[in-house]
């Protein structure tokens, strides 16, 4: 008996983030779409992240429109799907000169800034929008009302049904595709045959394409993570928050010259934190957990074990700018994401038909609607 090869317009590998945005392009477009996901939930760096979607870390230009663009996508989705989300903006404190300084210098050179929004605040503004600020020591913050919150376990467990009730995307979880030879896929369930492939597999390098992933500059970025306990009696964030160390952290502050003098600084004060690519963000879930994090550790294969040291380093940042009703920590977690240092993703084509795009870093959430609109554009 022979097996009947299954049709689709466009097959995607992984239902992470960015496959489940090259899902949502492909399908606007009228294609008819099918995803393949080798486990039974998408589990991977989709899952593990803040939920943060953060334009105001992208360099000014194509990827802050990106960004911006992915927003969009973002909040058209949150209400279609009905996904918890929040248009918390987010503050970055500044209890020094120097980190006033890198602020001031990216608010004066990027005009689009301003459009948008972003502002400095002074300490009795700040205080309006987030009740956790350490008010003592406090300058001024960069505010920015363009970042918004989702939950990215309910979102990423929400969208398949959603773009299956849509659009009529189809979802082969607990599928594998062991091989591509384009038109055709080789999975678990079968054979497949799409006129174009996009493989969106994240971290798992050694499966499809592994001499290319070798050879690309890929990295794995492992992070820790923690997370405490619902708040009490409802208190609410109001804003993500961050400080000075993540002026260091994002492309969109590299241009400003006043940023030397204040990696020098850190360099000297905080070495463990430079060393280990420490920078805290904390932002709020939709059931008043606080998520914390994280560290920057690179290579390409991890072990999975979690220092204690790092998370310490982590909390002790974090109570230098935000005072909250109950810290205890509840959970913890290693997340590990896909990168290509110095890029903003890879997108190969290694066969007619197939498009390989991976590689979004630390910005998976804040980009891949964007990206995967450019791509299925392109196909
Ligand atoms: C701790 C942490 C915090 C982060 N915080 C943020 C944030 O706040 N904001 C932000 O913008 N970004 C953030 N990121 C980055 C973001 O999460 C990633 O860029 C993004 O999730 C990558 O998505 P992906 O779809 O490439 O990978 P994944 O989510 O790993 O998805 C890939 C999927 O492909 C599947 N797969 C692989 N091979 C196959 C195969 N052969 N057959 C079938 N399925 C296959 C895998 O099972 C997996 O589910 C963070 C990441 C981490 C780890």
């Amino acid at each position: 008996m022979t097996t009947q090869t299954q049709q689709a317009d466009v097959a995607i590998v992984g239902a992470g983030i960015v496959g489940l945005a090259h899902a949502l392009a492909a399908a606007r477009r009228g294609l008819r779409v099918v995803v393949f996901e080798q486990h039974t939930h998408a589990v991977g760096a989709s899952v593990q992240n803040f939920g943060l979607v953060w334009p105001i870390g992208q360099p000014a230009g194509h990827l802050h429109n990106r960004a911006m663009r992915s927003r969009a996508i973002w909040l058209e989705v949150c209400q279609q799907a009905q996904l918890w989300h929040a248009a918390s903006g987010s503050l970055h404190l500044l209890y020094h000169a120097d980190e006033e300084a890198v602020a001031l210098e990216y608010l004066e050179t990027s005009a689009e800034s301003h459009a948008l929004g972003r502002t400095m605040l002074t300490p009795a503004e700040v205080s309006a929008k987030s009740p956790a600020v350490q008010a003592e020591g406090l300058r001024s913050a960069l505010w920015s009302p363009t970042e918004i919150n989702v939950d990215p376990r309910q979102a990423i467990r929400t969208l398949p049904q959603w773009l299956t009730a849509a659009y009529g995307v189809q979802f082969q979880f607990g599928t594998a595709v062991q091989a591509i030879h384009a038109p055709h896929l080789e999975t678990a369930a079968g054979q497949w045959q799409a006129a174009q492939i996009i493989v969106c597999s994240g971290t798992h390098f050694e499966s499809l394409y592994p001499a290319l992933y070798a050879a690309s500059g890929l990295q794995r970025c492992k992070l820790q993570m923690l997370r405490t306990a619902p708040q009490p009696a409802g208190w609410q964030l109001g804003a993500a928050l961050c400080a000075g160390l993540t002026l260091l952290h994002y492309g969109a502050f590299r241009p400003c010259t006043s940023l030397a003098p204040l990696r020098e600084r850190l360099q000297a004060e905080l070495p463990f934190y430079i060393e280990e690519g420490i920078h805290v963000l904390l932002s709020q879930t939709s059931l008043g957990e606080l998520t914390i994090g994280d560290h920057h550790e690179y290579a390409w294969s991890h072990d999975p074990f979690s220092r204690e040291n790092v998370d310490a380093a982590i909390l002790a940042y974090l109570h230098q700018f935000a005072v909250l009703p109950q810290p205890t920590i509840a959970e913890r977690w290693v997340g590990i994401y896909p990168i290509l240092r110095g890029q903003s993703e890879l997108v190969l084509h290694p066969a007619a038909g197939v498009t390989i795009v991976n590689g979004l870093g630390g910005a998976g959430m804040t980009l891949s609607f964007g990206l995967a609109e450019e791509i299925v554009a392109a196909l």
